[in-house]
């Protein structure tokens, strides 16, 4: 098994049973982590990019069965933040000191293209990279927030099993959600995607086809995390997400994929105490820290029990510096555009 990985480390190539072999056999999950954080250490280095993310609206259209902001949820305390004050909240954003802001929300159409642009181009105007991360758009949407200036854009396929797809998404199209990757693909945007693991009657196989599909994307940032069950859905009764299995997830994509950008993800902090820093020293090189004021991140509630939900953006900075300090890392100054290696 030892060989497998390291043919992955020089070819960043790996069949079906390949990946569906290391994702099975817990006795090589050391050698994979360890593997994987030297490659990231080879191609993207000890650098770590923070990128400070602004929750700006709960709102949501969709009815994803894991999802808390599923429309369907009456349970939260809706809010959409105002264009304005999203432009005040980046502002803030950059005298903490972060390089890019990523604008993330449910899919609420109070956001017209105008709108949407509007807040891009005020925010482009700091001097910042932009992430967007608002779901489902067509072409034209997706090209009018590049014109406005949108450098990336993330939209996870969260399972590429289309028949789970379609269980986990009524009323959504899984066609349609890979195209939209290819849309921002080929308008230039760099193009996050990614899944949740454990999501139920997911099986091992159908993880290996979604690694195999971030290569054939040539995703330019996967972001994987735990399914964590939320009460306020009908998912509520299904187990969490594995922790291992996740990482396990994270490291082979590092393997495949070897100069991209890898955020050691929220939801593995909220399911062990350590997650994240664990995420950073087995593939992953991005943190996505919360910049959202407190009144809003605890309606941000797309699972329960979110880490740093009572806390404000200064701190939440600066306990993520202390933890990238304390492995060794150190928090990168420069916008962390993926450079092909
Ligand atoms: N509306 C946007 C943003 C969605 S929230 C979009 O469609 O892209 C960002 C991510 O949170 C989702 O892509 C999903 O993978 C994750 N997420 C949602 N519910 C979750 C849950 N219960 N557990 C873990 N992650 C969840």
């Amino acid at each position: 098994m030892k060989d497998v990985i390291l043919s992955a480390v020089k070819t960043h190539t790996l069949k079906k049973d390949e990946i569906v072999s290391l994702l099975s056999d817990d006795t090589i999950n050391e050698a994979l982590f360890k593997t994987a954080d030297k490659v990231r250490k080879e191609f993207v280095g000890d650098e770590i990019h923070l990128r400070g993310l602004i929750e700006f609206s709960n709102i949501c259209k969709r009815t994803c069965k894991y999802c808390g902001l599923r429309c369907e949820n009456k349970e939260i305390e809706r809010y959409r933040i105002k264009p304005e004050k999203i432009v005040k909240y980046a502002k803030n954003a950059v005298n903490m000191g972060y390089k890019t802001i990523v604008l993330q929300s449910g899919e609420d159409d109070y956001f017209s293209s105008d709108k949407m642009c509007e807040v891009i181009s005020k925010i482009k105007d700091l001097g910042l990279a932009l992430t967007l991360s608002i779901g489902e758009k067509t072409r034209e949407e997706y090209e009018a927030y590049k014109k406005a200036g949108a450098d990336r854009f993330l939209l996870r396929i969260e399972t590429t099993d289309k028949t789970l797809y379609t269980k986990m998404h009524p009323n959504m199209n899984f066609e349609n959600r890979k195209k939209c990757l290819h849309d921002l693909k080929e308008l230039g945007f760099e193009t996050g995607t990614g899944i949740l693991v454990g999501l139920p009657e997911q099986s091992i196989e159908s993880l290996a086809e979604d690694i195999l599909f971030f290569k054939e994307l040539d995703a330019d940032m996967i972001g994987i995390g735990p399914f964590i069950p939320h009460p306020n859905t009908p998912l509520k009764n299904a187990s969490q997400g594995n922790f291992t299995l996740s990482l396990k997830v994270m490291a082979i994509t590092r393997l495949l994929l070897p100069d991209i950008n890898i955020p050691a993800t929220t939801a593995m902090e909220t399911i062990n105490q350590n997650g994240r820093t664990i995420a950073l020293q087995a593939g992953a090189n991005v943190v996505m820290p919360n910049v959202t004021v407190s009144e809003y991140r605890k309606k941000y509630e797309i699972y329960p029990n979110k880490i740093c939900i009572n806390e404000d953006g200064a701190k939440c900075r600066g306990c993520i510096e202390e933890k990238i300090i304390s492995i060794g890392r150190r928090v990168s100054d420069s916008f962390g555009f993926r450079k092909r290696g």
